[in-house]
């Protein structure tokens, strides 16, 4: 794993955030990431969890699929991935088989990342494909979305638990 954070990684980091922004805006968990081949952003997605009600549903799966129909192949081999949180045990497996180079990520995930927090899926000489992992770009940024919506979160339920209480007085 590398922290290498060069220019180009943060302005396809900036860009992820931007559809992390997009879930906030609906109520979802903001995570958000985009596929780049040859420089080129080929897809981008947000979680969107509530939305479909489905818990597969997260932005790298989302990406993977959008890139995949794009370029009209499963291998999106020379493909490098973008992400605002470090990818669970899902992504991180969706990301070895669709055999992408290179996979950024933002925040760490210290209770689901697979990409060197609770294991290093991507980096596993085990399987038939590693993949190059740069952590930490733009961290500070993706992880205080996440903090900034679970406060926000919170204060909300917080304000209808206080208003139903005066409302039953
Ligand atoms: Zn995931």
């Amino acid at each position: 794993m590398t922290l290498d954070t060069g220019l180009d990684d943060r302005h396809f980091m900036s860009l992820a955030l931007e559809e992390a922004k997009k879930a906030a805006e609906i109520n979802e968990v903001p995570i958000g990431a985009v596929i780049v081949l040859d420089n080129e952003v080929v897809a981008s997605a947000h979680n969107l969890r509530e939305t479909t009600q489905n818990a597969t549903t997260h932005a790298e799966i989302l990406a993977i699929q959008e890139a995949c129909n794009r370029i009209g192949s499963w291998r999106l081999e020379n493909a490098v991935l973008y992400v605002t949180l470090e990818p669970c045990p899902m992504c991180s497996g969706a990301i070895i088989l669709s055999r992408i180079k290179r996979v950024v990520f933002g925040a760490y995930d210290p209770k689901a990342g697979c990409a060197g927090s609770l294991m290093n899926l991507l980096e596993d000489e085990r399987f038939n494909h590693q993949c190059e992992v740069t952590s930490d770009v733009l961290g500070k940024e993706c992880g205080e979305m996440l903090s900034t919506f679970f406060r926000e979160i919170r204060h909300k339920k917080k304000q209808e638990k206080l208003s139903g209480n005066a409302a039953n007085n």
